[in-house]
């Protein structure tokens, strides 16, 4: 058995974390070094690494992931606007083996990101 990520000790409730919003399916907590206002990181329960390892039958938690994405931004008063972001593997930045996704916004964002 490969060792747990970081996520999943989250999910399992084994470290703590700023949890917004949770579900059957997925978890909503505050990212711990926020580069926005709001940070927030949205990710489902089960463990899919990558993008590149979603499965066919993954379509649904993907699909609610981004209903809770618009239902937490309304709640947070994100009205202004938000970005959602999803790193994928080395070159993509992404640092964390669960998928997870960025949802920053509570300042106007800067485009193209580095
Ligand atoms: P990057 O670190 O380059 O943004 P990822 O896309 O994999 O790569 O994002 C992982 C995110 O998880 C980072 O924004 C990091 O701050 C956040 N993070 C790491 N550990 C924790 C934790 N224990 N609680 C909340 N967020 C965390």
């Amino acid at each position: 058995m490969s060792e747990k990520t970081i996520f999943k000790k989250i999910i399992d409730g084994e470290i703590p974390a700023d949890v917004i919003y949770e579900d059957d399916l997925c978890m909503v907590f505050r990212d711990i070094a926020p580069k926005a206002p709001t940070h927030l990181l949205v990710i489902p329960k089960k463990e899919i690494a990558t993008i590149d390892d979603i499965a066919d039958e993954d379509a649904a938690v993907m699909g609610h992931l981004w209903l809770v994405v618009r239902d937490v931004a309304r709640k947070l008063g994100l009205e202004n606007g938000y970005r959602v972001i999803v790193n994928c593997k080395e070159e993509g930045g992404q640092e964390v083996p669960h998928i997870h996704l960025h949802l920053m916004g509570g300042r106007k964002l800067t485009w193209p990101p580095g």
